[in-house]
């Protein structure tokens, strides 16, 4: 028999997250960039496609996952958030439509030189501003010197003005990178004012109205994480797309004084009984889980104790008398929020579900 761990995936989640985008963006009647960049933020892209359909575009960075969408058949806007890497990935982007992002100067001199070598050939770009992330995307006072190259270039389609933010899961943490996107764009705005802007990840989409413009890209919220340390995912009103299950394979009762695991890390403080979990570091569950990191035994909460190792994990099951060998363990989903394991082990949800192994058995649950 495989191991008992096992991951489900909910596309029906994603829809309705991606629904939750839709409303919170309503005002604006802002386009929906569903982003799916590392195979769906571990979800893989295939299980959860059917959840994608009433997203406007798919937003990405790996050019085989865009030839991999176009082949599941998805006809809308395709987003590469890093743009072309070489030389071959504007003849992908040429084949299979996509818009690129332009972060540097080497982009632009590159994408002249495969249009001119492509006479009839157009392509849509996005124009990336740094606002204070500091890692990629031209500075403001170089960006209208970009945008009027791009316009220059025969060949260009429509060009996209955007910027990532740094802080827009804090309180007021993106109103100074929005301050300076917004000066910088506007005289380009007074001249062509039909130009698509798109500024917000999951945290501006859900809580900055003034930042939704044309375009969102919502990434973690579609999963059903929260992109804050103090609003919980069901506070922001998402669902969980991902569900880790295992089962107990042991149980033994301890005295207190002894200790649990690798470097003896928990000690009993009294008599205890202790559950043998089959999930470790391994599968992706984190190895700095704490002690407080929360666990559910056939439905009841309670708590790691001692340090993960590579395929086991250990449960405190003194308040669940009724568990045994075979119950069902929930690590994350629905009881066990993803962001509170991560939180208890100095992690973000996103880490976690990107970190899905691939030993874990996935399957994918299309019930409603
Ligand atoms: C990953 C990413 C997003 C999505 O961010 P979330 O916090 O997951 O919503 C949006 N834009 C860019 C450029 C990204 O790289």
């Amino acid at each position: 028999m495989p191991r008992p761990i096992r991951a489900t995936i909910r596309p029906q989640a994603i829809a309705h997250n991606l629904q939750r985008a839709r409303v919170a963006t309503h005002a604006a009647g802002s386009r929906i960039w569903a982003v799916v960049k590392a195979n769906a933020y571990g979800h893989g892209i295939e299980r959860i496609y059917s959840g994608l359909a009433s997203a406007d575009g798919l937003a990405m960075l790996d050019f085989d996952e865009a030839r991999l969408v176009r082949h599941l058949g998805w006809d809308k806007p395709i987003l590469m958030l890093e743009g072309c890497f070489d030389k071959a990935d504007y003849a992908s982007a040429f084949e299979l439509d996509l818009t690129v992002v332009v972060h540097q100067q080497a982009q632009i001199d590159a994408l002249a030189s495969a249009l001119a070598e492509r006479k009839d050939s157009n392509l849509n770009v996005y124009l990336k501003m740094n606002t204070g992330m500091n890692r990629v995307g031209f500075n403001p006072q170089d960006y209208g010197a970009a945008f009027a190259q791009l316009r220059a270039i025969e060949g260009v389609g429509e060009i996209g003005l955007m910027t990532h933010f740094a802080n827009a899961d804090l309180p007021n943490g993106a109103d100074k990178a929005l301050a300076l996107f917004n000066t910088t764009v506007a005289p380009i705005m007074a001249q062509y004012p039909n130009t698509m802007r798109c500024v917000s990840n999951s945290a501006a989409t859900l809580t900055l109205s003034n930042a939704h413009f044309d375009w969102v890209r919502p990434g973690i919220m579609t999963y059903g994480g929260s992109p804050f340390a103090d609003t919980t995912a069901a506070e922001c009103g998402l669902q969980p797309a991902m569900t880790l299950n295992s089962q107990i394979i042991a149980v033994r009762e301890i005295q207190a004084g002894d200790a649990i695991g690798y470097g003896s890390r928990f000690v009993a403080p009294r008599a205890m009984r202790i559950g043998v979990v089959a999930c470790g570091y391994a599968d992706g569950y984190p190895r700095h889980a704490t002690e407080q990191t929360p666990i559910a035994i056939d439905g009841v909460r309670t708590h790691v104790v001692g340090r993960v190792s590579m395929d086991m994990l250990t449960v405190d099951l003194t308040d669940v008398p009724n568990a045994h060998v075979g119950s069902t363990v929930e690590l994350w989903g629905t009881h066990i929020p993803i962001d509170e394991v991560a939180q208890a082990s100095g992690t973000i949800g996103y880490e976690l579900m990107c970190a899905l192994a691939a030993r874990v058995a996935v399957t994918a649950d299309n019930h409603q």
